[in-house]
This record gives structure tokens, sequence and C-alpha cells, in this order.
């Protein structure tokens, strides 16, 4: 049995594993990790209520691997929270809500054409 570790993250109130969002990517679960998650530049901290919880799960049904974390308590309010709340990135590699092509792309397939009411 093969094992996984990842670093965790806690302070008094919550607590994060970090992960490379290619680690995501594999697991094919972007679309699954909440934005109670954060993330920044190419890691993502997933909170460890629920997001832990997908994470691990995919990780032993695709790869057969457990899981298991190493971790720091800060003791006090964690900088993470002040990280960017998880989003999954498009195509372009901007978050997929406010990428510009993509709102683009997204009335085009769409149809184009504005709808007016009455
Ligand atoms: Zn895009």
């Amino acid at each position: 049995m093969k094992t996984k570790i990842y670093r965790f993250y806690s302070d008094p109130g919550h607590g994060w594993m970090k992960v490379p969002r290619s680690d995501l990517k594999a697991l094919g679960i972007e679309d699954k990790i909440s934005s109670y998650s954060y993330q920044r530049g190419d890691s993502v901290f997933l909170e460890e209520d629920m997001d832990v919880t997908t994470f691990a799960t995919a990780l032993k049904e695709k790869f057969g691997h457990d899981l298991k974390t190493r971790g720091t308590n800060s003791g006090r309010q964690s900088r993470i929270r002040s990280y960017q709340a998880y989003s999954r990135l498009c195509h372009h590699g901007y978050v997929y809500e406010t990428c510009k092509e993509c709102a683009w792309e997204r009335d085009f397939v769409d149809g184009g054409g504005t709808t007016q009411g009455s």
C-alpha cells in the first residue's frame, strides 16, 4: 500500500492541506473543490472538513494511495486565510468565472444573439 504525504497547516480555527494544483487535475476533481479552500500560485490549500475528504477519496479510488498529513500548527491566525478563494482555472489559465475569453466563448455557444425580454 502506497502512502502520499501532504503538508497540513492549521490555526486555532481551521486547517488546510497543501496540494499542487496538478494533483487536482490528475485526480479529476478540480470541479469538486469548494470555495472554502484557498489558492496561491500553483498551490491549493484544501479545507479540512470537506475538500480534504474529497481529495483522499479520489486518491484512494484512482491510484489506491492512502493519504497522510504532516502538520504544522501555527497557534495563531494562518495567513492562508488571506489567500484567494479556490476556483478552477480555464484553459486560458485564468479564473474561469472572470475570464473574458471564456465569457465570449460561452456567449458564442449559446447562439451569440441577445435575447430581449418583453
Ligand atoms: Zn478562459
